[in-house]
């Protein structure tokens, strides 16, 4: 059984070309309907009394939200941000922790024995609390991001230390060790104890990092990006979700799990929120991931 744990928001992204408010989003959100295309996923996280309805219903038609709770005394997690012309650099306008300000940890009796257990990027401190519910999970993936390494670094790196994989982008594992070289990055980060390290690098493709060893691969190719929020995410749910498929994260297993990483990420930038995301089917990943096989074969 997969579980994931993360925020599950109400977004507000600003481009130039166009803007959303209060979409469904979030980091557990992203990465649960990523997983999704692989195995059964278990969504764990809090919502507030505003969360819409419709939304409600869209991740129930596809995950168990047993884990789900919803405060009838507080508001969603909303998070503002705006990208420029390049969509690439994201600016944070607004985070409102709202519900996750005080979210008590705690899973439903099924989920204790989940054996893949995804941290998507959340508070540290509750990240740990909650895998110390879980009996006894045969692979913990965490991610994170800049808020949490400005505001909780110790933590970030406590939870670094709980993990066997730990996946983050690019500016934030150099944000991490104030270090400039990505692959300086990735030996850091396993040197902290997990067995692999997976870092982002946008339209620049991934990095993987594994008995040290470095695997960089490239993006998807897409012609349309409309708005990147939730690309990280969608990759770590669709690397957790092939990893927990497979049952196994040998090397070749990981870097087939990057390509499917990287294949999720490039259908959530296609549209705003989860919209594109939510509407892939095992077809369009099959198709993606052929086109990958011609790309790296010369
Ligand atoms: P990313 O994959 O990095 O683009 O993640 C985007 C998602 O992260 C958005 O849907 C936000 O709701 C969520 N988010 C933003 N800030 C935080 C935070 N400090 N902690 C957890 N989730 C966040």
């Amino acid at each position: 059984m997969l579980t994931i744990f993360g925020t599950i928001a109400l977004d507000t992204t600003r481009t130039p070309f166009h803007t959303v408010e209060r979409t469904l989003g979030g980091t557990a959100t992203f990465a649960s309907i990523s997983a999704s295309n692989y195995v059964p996923t278990s969504l764990l996280g809090i919502v507030g009394h505003d969360f819409p309805a419709a939304y409600l219903e869209l991740l129930k038609n596809r995950l168990d939200i047993r884990g789900l709770t919803i405060s009838q005394t507080e508001k969603t997690f909303h998070y503002d941000s705006s990208f420029g012309y390049d969509l690439a650099k994201r600016t944070t306008n607004k985070t409102e922790l709202n519900v996750i300000a005080n979210y008590q940890s705690t899973i439903p009796d099924d989920y204790v024995d989940s054996e893949y257990v995804y941290l998507a990027n959340n508070d540290p401190v509750q990240n740990m609390n909650i895998l110390k519910l879980f009996s006894a999970p045969k692979l913990v993936i965490c991610d994170t991001m800049d808020f949490w390494i400005v505001n909780k670094r110790d933590d970030v790196i406590k939870m670094i230390k709980k993990v066997d994989g730990i996946m983050l982008n690019e500016t934030e594992a150099k944000l991490l060790f104030k270090e400039n070289n990505i692959l300086k990055c990735a030996r850091l980060l396993a040197s902290n104890g997990p067995a692999f390290a997976v870092i982002n690098k946008g339209e620049n493709g991934s990095l993987l990092f594994h008995n040290d060893e470095f695997f960089p691969i490239p993006a998807y190719p897409t012609e349309i990006i409309k708005d990147p929020t939730g690309a990280g995410d969608s990759f770590g749910g669709a690397l957790m979700g092939y990893l927990s498929q497979q049952e196994k994260w040998d090397l070749k297993t990981l870097k087939n799990a990057m390509i499917h990483g990287n294949i999720m990420g490039s259908f959530a930038i296609e549209d705003y929120g989860v919209e594109k995301l939510a509407n892939v089917n095992s077809e369009d990943i099959q198709k993606r991931n052929q086109k990958y096989k011609e790309i790296l074969t010369f």
